[in-house]
């Protein structure tokens, strides 16, 4: 086992703002454990759009902050009561927790899990958040059916991806929407059965009707937030559900309840960590998507694996809609 170095490289924000707050550093101080933590040397980390939430203060946080909330790698020390959840040393795990940014992070052992052999590196850490979002999302926030008709935003995106492959694997009829040709082919390469570029498209929502026999779908999926909330409203059926569960154009601003009274709709704001709060539904979940991936061949699209030293431009990519997939960091 490596013997662990004093400090490392990681990326640290004193202030919150643009993408001139993020600093690469090269001498952070390694972490010690703490009871309940294990320490991880990660290989790949994963960026997900919360990250720049956290970086633009939309979500506050303490500073200085070590951004990042994903990664996997091998596990080099527990903390003082050693073996958590059998965690040892040299162990391959992927994590969820905060200060992902380094080469080395102390993560809670609770949200650890082993990697299993089958998938190649980088793959896991490009896939759990994301995809425990998509996986918690169709199950607990709408149990969708087969035969569903399903509304995705940004369905090229990272989660995007993940709800269009899952929703296809549980017979789902998908929608996906989308701002430009190349990415509406890809969601369609990846399980959307129609597709449509809500950033041209004039009628939007006699669209959305059209596709669904006047109906209107069953439930949308939209992480797009603002820019999108009043046509969800408009293009779920009666009885739906609309499932808001990201800022990417910005915050929902508040709104009349009474507004949900013409369909009986309904209305939920979920965020991942409320669905694996348990260690049980953190591996079961875990579990789930590593079966997914494995026997259902998901396709894992890694849109470019960035030096950690180019969160810069890694950050202005994601926010400025030129990626699909998922955006990793290597140490
Ligand atoms: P994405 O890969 O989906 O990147 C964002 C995409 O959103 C862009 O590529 C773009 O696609 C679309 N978009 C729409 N409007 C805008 C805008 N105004 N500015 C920038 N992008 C826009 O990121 P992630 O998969 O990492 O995350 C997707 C969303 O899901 C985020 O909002 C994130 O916060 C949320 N999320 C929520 C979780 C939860 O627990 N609630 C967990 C994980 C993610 P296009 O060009 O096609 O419009």
């Amino acid at each position: 086992m490596a013997s662990i170095p004093k400090t490392m490289k990681g990326v640290l924000i004193e202030k919150t703002g643009g993408v001139e707050v993020l600093q690469y550093k090269t001498d952070l101080p390694v972490p010690t454990p703490k009871e309940g933590e294990v320490l991880v040397k990660n290989d790949f980390i994963g960026i997900n759009y919360i990250d720049t939430y956290f970086r633009t203060g939309l979500y506050p946080a303490p500073k200085p902050e070590i951004l990042g909330r994903e990664a996997e790698g091998t596990v080099l020390s527990t903390g003082p009561s050693g073996n958590l959840y059998n965690l040892k040393p040299g162990d391959r795990v992927v994590w969820l927790g905060t200060s992902a940014y380094a080469e080395y992070s102390a993560v809670p052992a609770s949200k650890a899990v082993l990697i299993p052999s089958a998938l190649p590196a980088g793959i896991a850490a490009a896939s759990l958040l994301q995809g425990l979002t998509a996986l918690t999302l169709i199950r607990e926030s709408y149990h969708v059916q087969k035969g569903d008709w399903i509304l995705v935003h940004a369905a090229a995106g990272g989660v995007g991806l993940w709800l269009c492959q899952l929703l296809r694997v549980v017979g789902a009829r998908t929608i996906g929407t989308a701002s430009t040709a190349e990415k509406l082919e890809l969601a369609k390469a990846n399980g959307a059965e129609v597709v449509v570029n809500y950033k041209t498209e004039t009628d939007f929502v006699g669209r959305i009707k059209e596709i669904t026999g006047g109906e209107g779908v069953k439930a949308v999926f939209d992480s797009t937030g603002k820019d999108q909330f009043e046509n969800d409203l408009e293009v779920v059926g009666r009885k739906g559900t609309i499932v808001s569960f990201g800022n990417s154009s910005g915050a929902v601003p508040p709104f009349s309840i009474s507004k949900l009274t013409a369909k009986n709709i309904k209305v939920t704001r979920p965020t991942l960590f409320n669905s694996i709060a348990t260690r049980e539904e953190y591996e079961g979940y875990s579990a789930e998507l590593f079966d997914f991936i494995i026997k259902d061949k998901l396709n894992v699209r890694i849109h470019e694996t960035y030096p950690l030293s180019d969160i810069a431009r890694a950050h202005t990519d994601l926010e400025g809609r030129k990626t699909t997939g998922k955006l990793l960091l290597k140490p």
